[in-house]
């Protein structure tokens, strides 16, 4: 047995024993860049199996299409599922790469410098893609300003607005101008006493997209900050899948469901957590 699948093996088992958990994946992304840059024909027999496992299907039918041999019974058979994979998935659902708390850093500084407001409830709007990045810049409809951030997620008004820039929804400008608000104050968990939370929320906060009507968890007296878009398998990898079944919020065939949901799939899951004491919770729902 040659190195690289030597050194495959004890990845693999890593990845499952660990469930899907930060530190397998990001060992595994090492050593696929690592077999993307080697010139070893033996490596990249590997590479198709690190890009099957981490469901980047497409790369491994591409790339077992070019060194396979053909006239291998075995090599064919993979070839005819991987196609049927790479056709139907793409890379689309590719196990994501865990930021570390340093990547996450460098991000928020770059955003800052941008002039991106802190949102205490939607901490990384340009993750989730709350808000999209201009290179030449559009005005915003609100302030009239040049701004090379927009907001892309829900607003709720009579009117049709065009483009918003953070700084007027952080301040609640646009919301004030044009009577909207970027969330349903209905659809929220009970708990939150204070009434300035929900016009932050609803009136100063970035929304995000539902496949139906967006709803915003609650822990500690407060409205929770949204992290994002996900699916078992990103719950997984941000080792939080056990802590948001923990909730009485869903029933033991809900929590099925969120086992089985899949980020962009037909079920969706939206992460929050806690602004006090941590804790990651989900909503979910159906297209
Ligand atoms: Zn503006
Ligand atoms: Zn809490």
């Amino acid at each position: 047995m040659n190195e690289y699948l030597k050194k495959y093996i004890e990845l693999k088992k890593r990845f499952s024993a660990a469930d899907g958990g930060p530190d397998s994946v990001r060992a595994l992304y090492g050593f696929k860049k690592e077999l993307e840059q080697s010139g070893d024909r033996q490596a990249k027999e590997v590479l198709v199996d690190v890009y099957d496992l981490l469901d980047f299907k497409k790369d491994a039918y591409d790339l077992l299409s070019r060194i396979g041999n053909r006239s291998d019974r075995k090599v064919l058979k993979r070839l005819g599922t991987l196609k049927e994979y790479a056709e139907s998935w793409g890379n689309h659902y590719a196990v994501p790469m865990p930021k570390t708390p340093k990547e996450k850093q460098q991000e928020k500084e770059r955003w800052a410098r941008m002039g991106l407001p802190v949102f205490r409830y939607h901490p990384d709007p340009l993750d989730t893609g709350a808000f999209k990045e201009s290179e030449e810049g559009v005005v915003c409809d609100c302030c009239g300003k040049i701004t090379r951030l927009f907001y892309t997620a829900p607003f709720f008004s009579v009117e049709d607005i065009d483009y918003l820039c953070p700084e007027c929804i952080a301040d609640g400008k646009a919301a004030q101008k044009y009577d909207g608000s970027f969330h349903d104050d209905y659809s929220v968990d009970d708990g939150v006493d204070d009434p300035e939370r929900l016009d932050e929320l609803i009136h100063r906060t970035p929304g995000y997209c539902g496949w139906q009507q967006e709803y915003w968890r609650a822990h500690c007296g407060d409205y929770c900050a949204f992290l994002g878009y996900v699916g078992a398998r990103e719950l997984r990898a941000l080792g939080v899948l056990d802590e948001v079944l923990d909730d009485p919020m869903w029933d033991e065939e809900q929590k099925e469901m969120i086992r089985e949901s899949v980020n962009g799939g037909h079920l969706q899951c939206y992460l929050f957590q806690c602004l006090h004491c941590g804790k990651h919770m989900v909503w979910m729902d159906f297209d």
